[in-house]
């Protein structure tokens, strides 16, 4: 349904089926600066935003170029009677994998380094072949691969974690931000600048200007696979949030930390803040992403045809909040890296920890894998 009804133009039409309940619909081509809305769900379904070509390249070449230094420099530095240690981004996924947690420290590297490197090349490698009027040399694997890396990118999410990272650690030592800080906090604002800008209707435009009829591609989505990990996270909930995630040796003496007694240890140092934050990212986001898809599974397999809006609207919200449980991991390899002051401190992971990291990625695939479209088109059927 268009926004505004005189911005329709007789001839120049696209069919386009909703991301979210699957209707197809007819959409005129649109204007810089307009949205056209789903006129069942109201989802927006083709945006064209203003220059956005220019605007997008000039910002993922500034990321790029932040990038850089982001990941050269340390970012926080902690010391113990005269024994200091530096973290990197990289750092926490080398301590990982010293203390053989191959998967955590994989999943923590692909989220943390090379998501947002592959978006900023990838944006590049795509818009560079328009702006310089060769459209047939962008390549379409790489425009797909674009389109799926935004869930996967966590600076953002990073961020939080240094924030956690710093008041634990305030309570062992001096804690200091270094000269990667600055970079790293422009990265993830012009990453997030990129990913308002970035306009993938304009995009396709350029490079098939004319005729434009087509039914956009949906990603892969399995009702099984989404039923298979929704039972995974729900049996590694228990050693996940029991278990041990961290060992902190100070001093001699050993310090174990579950997911939830690092949650209390922030709130009874006074920091309510980052506690209810963490409390929210670790354990209410999972725990309601099982829940809520775990309904949403089972109404569509009884072909409800109630609350269909709202139901949308709860698959919405848990893909909105989904990545945020990533915080833990991030926090956990901040902890590792900086940790590691020979016989004064260690951090080393638990065996809670990949527990944790399989609830988190079990959750974060359920819901890339459960089809939002069953809810409008089951009951139909
Ligand atoms: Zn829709």
């Amino acid at each position: 349904m268009m926004k505004n009804p005189e911005t329709k133009r007789p001839g120049r039409t696209q069919l386009i089926a909703c991301h979210l309940c699957g209707l197809d619909q007819t959409v005129a081509v649109l204007k810089e600066g307009e949205r056209a809305r789903c006129a069942r769900c109201c989802a927006t379904i083709r945006e064209r935003k203003v220059n956005s070509i220019d605007r997008t390249l000039a910002l993922a070449l500034c990321g790029l170029a932040l990038f850089v230094p982001a990941n050269i420099y340390p970012i926080m530095s902690f010391e113990v009677v005269g024994r200091s240690n530096d973290n990197r981004l990289i750092s926490g996924v080398i301590g990982l994998f010293q203390d053989d947690a191959h998967i955590v420290a994989t999943m923590v590297f692909a989220t943390s380094v090379l998501a947002p490197l592959l978006i900023f090349l990838c944006t590049i490698a795509v818009l560079v072949p328009i702006r310089m009027g060769r459209p047939q040399f962008s390549s379409a694997a790489l425009r797909r691969l674009l389109d799926r890396l935004g869930r996967w990118a966590m600076l953002d999410i990073y961020l939080l974690a240094i924030a956690v990272a710093y008041a634990k650690l305030s309570n062992f030592g001096e804690v200091e931000l270094q000269g990667g800080w600055g970079p790293l906090l422009g990265t993830i604002v012009v990453s997030i600048l990129v990913s308002f800008s970035y306009d993938p209707g304009a995009v396709r435009e350029a490079i098939d200007r004319g005729a434009i009829t087509r039914t956009d591609a949906h990603p892969r989505k399995n009702f099984a696979v989404t039923v298979a990990l929704l039972a995974t996270a729900a049996i590694l909930f228990i050693p996940a949030y029991t278990w041990t995630v961290l060992s902190i040796v100070e001093y001699g003496q050993v310090h174990h930390d579950t997911v939830y007694g690092s949650i209390l240890e922030l709130t009874s140092g006074g920091q309510y803040l980052l506690g209810a934050l963490v409390f929210c990212a670790s354990i209410f986001i999972p725990a309601f992403k099982v829940v809520a898809l775990t309904l949403l599974v089972i109404s569509v397999r009884m072909r409800s045809k109630i609350w269909r809006s709202e139901r949308l609207m709860l698959y919405r919200i848990i893909e909105a909040i989904g990545r945020w449980a990533f915080v833990d991991l991030f926090v956990v390899s901040i902890l590792i890296a900086l940790g590691e002051l020979g016989v004064f401190a260690t951090v080393t992971p638990g065996p809670g920890l990949i527990f944790f990291a399989g609830v988190v990625i079990s959750t974060m695939l359920a819901a890339i894998y459960f089809d939002p479209r069953l809810i409008w088109n089951a009951a139909e059927e």
